[in-house]
């Protein structure tokens, strides 16, 4: 149309013709051209708008296969906790006999050659029953087991329990272990905190071999700085993170369980976060290391009562006394026997409550002691044996045992108000139990 507007202006033969067919043609000519663009555009932007859609759906695909593989590494994780648990839950019982059965084993012990195999054999126990002890602590952590108790504790008492514990370990190697003291009230669970200190001290004196261990604490305004140092071998820099990495050791490729585990900072660094505070580490090789962490003060809350000392435990004190033990794991019992005749006890052993209640009909013993399994066959107690046999002897003292590790059960558990011991219970730390009971009771 333009362009027979042109010709037709053209046709007039006059200047003002011209010039403006002129301007026609170029103006049909810019309109051509800016039609094209446009055509160009329209066809460039619905490529885009396909390719969009394209990386749309393929980013969709993506998310769905993100989503898929985050749900199975979930899976796999929970998987590995499970069977941590499960693993260490049902290593505890047999791990348990044959700690009683070894102890019997040193004490029976006559010639050089027995005793030597005895030692071994206690030392291969004692790395087992931390193995599954460390795992345990793992699984129960990550299966958010574990609640921490906050409460007003006494820090100097807590660090001065754990330092006293590594007392001999540090003088073995000639190390000096020096506590920077200040007196502070913390907000938090005191077994928690325990645990932190005694894992950081245990490896601070494990990897020094001479000088200083310190640990040293510093209040801030409305925290506590506590500090473990050592004058140790140091951690190089690309090693820091990894350490705290579950069975992740420094020059350990052969796994040799002497040299631990590889589960104590992994442990740490579970329940740093579990009581709010993050371990930071600075170390220089050859010079030593420093790890240090923060708990809140609660300086206006009251502190508890200091622990009671635990009265030593005297073998004498357990000599003539007679005791009952009810488990249902027949090993449990034979090795119980064992160890507590070893220690001049009379033991009556006893698989359930039936078999306890006949005991007392035929031999109306007089009994010292009660050790009991907390979770019996055909769905009996030892809370409950406990109340029964104390119906019928009056106020006996009593110890319950217990190799479960769900929360639920240990509530129950604790909600007895009896003391507690853990299977596997290491002999000494049955002995002190006791001793104990017997002299509170
Ligand atoms: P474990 O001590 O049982 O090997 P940990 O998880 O406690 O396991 O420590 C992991 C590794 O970190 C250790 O194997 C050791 O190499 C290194 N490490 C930990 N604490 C120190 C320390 N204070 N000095 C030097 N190295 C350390």
């Amino acid at each position: 149309m333009l362009l027979a507007s042109a010709l037709a202006w053209l046709g007039t033969g006059t200047k003002e013709g011209y010039i403006l067919a002129i301007l026609l043609c170029v103006f049909a000519v810019m309109i051509s051209v800016f039609a094209k663009e446009m055509e160009k555009l329209v066809h460039e932007s619905f490529l885009i708008r396909h390719q969009r859609d394209r990386l749309v759906e393929q980013l969709d695909r993506e998310r769905q296969q993100v989503a898929l593989a985050r749900d199975h590494a979930e899976q796999a994780y929970n998987a590995k906790s499970r069977f941590l648990a499960a693993a260490s839950h049902d290593l505890r019982q047999p791990l348990h006999a044959l700690s009683l059965f070894s102890a019997t084993l040193a004490l029976h012990a006559r010639s050089h050659e027995v005793r030597d195999i005895s030692d071994h054999i206690g030392r291969a126990l004692s790395s087992l029953t931390a193995l599954v002890n460390s795992l345990l602590d793992i699984s129960k952590l990550d299966a958010r087991a574990v609640s921490p108790e906050l409460q007003a504790v006494d820090a100097l008492a807590v660090i001065e329990r754990v330092v006293a514990d590594y007392g001999p370990a540090a003088a073995r190697k000639g190390l000096d272990v020096r506590i920077v003291p200040c007196h502070a009230v913390v907000h938090t669970d005191p077994m928690l905190l325990d645990r932190v200190l005694r894992n950081l001290i245990d490896n601070a004196i494990k990897y020094t071999a001479r000088g200083l261990v310190k640990v040293a604490m510093r209040p801030k305004t409305d925290k506590l700085q506590i500090i473990v140092q050592d004058s140790g071998e140091g951690i190089p820099e690309a090693e820091r993170q990894r350490i705290f990495e579950e069975f992740y050791q420094i020059g350990n490729s052969e796994r040799d369980r002497t040299k631990g585990l590889g589960l104590g900072l992994a442990i740490v660094k579970r329940i740093a976060h579990l009581i709010g505070t993050e371990v930071s580490l600075s170390s220089e090789i050859g010079r030593g290391s420093r790890f240090a962490f923060h708990v809140p003060l609660a300086s206006s809350m009251p502190v508890p009562n200091a622990c009671e000392s635990s009265p030593a435990a005297d073998g004498d004190t357990l000599r003539g006394r007679s005791v009952i033990i009810i488990d249902d794991e027949p090993d449990v019992r034979v090795g119980m026997r064992r160890l507590l005749e070893a220690w001049g006890c009379a033991a009556l052993v006893c698989a359930g409550l039936d078999d306890a209640r006949h005991l007392l009909e035929e031999h109306q013993p007089k009994l010292d002691l009660i050790v009991v399994d907390f979770r019996l066959r055909a769905g009996e107690s030892g809370i409950e044996a406990v109340e029964e046999l104390r119906r019928r002897l009056g106020p006996v003292p009593a110890l319950l045992v217990t190799g479960d590790t769900a929360p639920e059960r240990l509530k129950e558990a604790e909600a007895s108000g009896l003391p507690m011991l853990h299977k596997p219970v290491a002999p000494e730390a049955l002995r002190m139990a006791m001793v104990s009971a017997m002299s509170v009771g």
